[in-house]
């Protein structure tokens, strides 16, 4: 094929997160394609359910390692191609696995993951390609650091409205709205097993889908772990998936990858986001534009981001305003490099007009910088008008 450099496909280094439908897809196309190496990175563990749309995975596998179970797969397809598994968080990687890749794929199911993700490439500055599928839906976006947008650009539109809303509003929550939350997806647990999971700071259903008994500090029973894997098993999938929508998905992103790693010479990468309809066998290619203020790859990326606010509001209240205006659920406030305190005020915290405080969540890569001004001071456009 004109264009075709196989030795630079060989040469080349791919990371695949998330060993799911659409990790499983990608990662076969390209070992078959001959990328050289592949670094897989996955936490969880194949399950029964898995197995009807994540081919990379046997009856034999149920228990294993994603990861593992992927990596030997793909050795035994194709031999000639180095694959390297890491049974982990993508947030528990250091930088270098980034840094060594040529292209990053995100093969995520939740939003919380793929922000980080795309955040994290963006600043490394390293192409990134996003999949999604949901029941006979899918999409891919191709996120060329600096040059097209990226996840963040559009976030108003594209993610959840309740995947950008406030977590910090939640921690007002009392365990009985926990216990309506669940009644509303057909599940049912009494006042006294929901307090006990508040106790463990389990406070939403996003908690308990998310719930890792490996992750938590407190001592825990036996019994409230199977609780929780129960009602885990039992709320709605993640995301649906399909395994033919997954391997169309899967297909497109992997081409794509193939492009940008010869850099021109398979022609220049679509910078629309790719939407899919397998229900009409449609796919449309909708504009999106790169937002001059976006949080994540805006021009004002490395100047703080006014923030008008009142230094007599507490930085509780900071949290809430944050979380609405800029769209990251879980902001933390840190200022001369230590946490605020949620009670007290900014001037207590001893924050002036004009200084900069750094916002971290689990939604970004690097701490968000913001400078606080005056409710009064400025015009729409230069403060608040700058904020999505
Ligand atoms: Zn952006």
């Amino acid at each position: 094929m004109e264009g075709w450099d196989q030795e630079k496909l060989f040469s080349s280094r791919v990371f695949v997160a998330g060993a799911g439908a659409l990790g499983c897809e990608v990662a076969k196309d390209l070992a078959m394609m001959g990328v050289g190496r592949l670094i897989i990175a996955d936490y969880d563990k194949v399950e029964l359910s898995n197995l009807s749309r994540q081919l990379l995975f046997r009856d034999s596998d149920i228990g294993r390692e994603k990861a593992e179970a992927a990596a030997e797969r793909l050795r035994e397809l194709n031999p000639h191609v180095e694959v390297e598994s890491h049974d982990k968080d993508i947030r528990e990687l250091g930088e270098d696995v980034y840094r060594s890749s040529d292209v990053l794929l995100s093969c995520l199911d939740n939003w919380a993951s793929r922000r980080w993700f795309n955040s994290m490439a963006v600043s490394l500055e390293k192409p990134l390609i996003d999949g999604g599928i949901n029941g006979f839906y899918g999409n891919v976006q191709i996120v060329i650091p600096g040059k097209t947008a990226c996840l963040e650009c559009q976030s108003a539109l594209l993610i959840p409205k309740e995947e950008r809303a406030a977590e910090c509003t939640l921690r007002k929550r009392r365990p009985a709205d926990l216990v309506e939350e669940l009644r509303l997806h057909g599940l049912s647990i009494t006042l006294r097993e929901a307090e006990e999971l508040f106790d463990l700071n389990i406070k939403t259903v996003y908690d308990i889908k998310y719930f890792r008994p490996e992750k938590l500090t407190e001592r825990i029973s036996q019994e409230v772990i199977a609780m929780l894997n129960s009602l885990k098993e039992r709320i709605a999938p993640r995301m649906p998936a399909i395994q033919s929508v997954a391997a169309t998905i899967a297909g497109i992103m992997a081409t794509h990858t193939i492009q940008i790693l010869h850099g021109d010479g398979l022609g220049p990468v679509p910078t629309s986001l790719i939407v899919y309809d397998g229900y009409h066998s449609r796919l449309s290619k909708v504009k999106i534009g790169r937002d001059q203020m976006c949080i994540v790859c805006g021009e004002s990326e490395k100047e703080p981001i006014p923030f008008r606010f009142r230094l007599s509001s507490t930085v509780y209240e900071l949290k809430e305003a944050v979380a609405t205006k800029l769209g990251v659920p879980d902001p933390e406030v840190l200022y001369i490099s230590r946490r605020l305190d949620d009670l007290l005020t900014l001037t207590e915290a001893g924050v002036s007009y004009g200084e900069t405080l750094y916002i971290s969540t689990s939604r970004l890569y690097e701490p968000l910088a913001i400078r606080i001004v005056r409710m009064d001071e400025g015009s729409d456009e230069e403060t608040s008008g700058r904020l999505p």
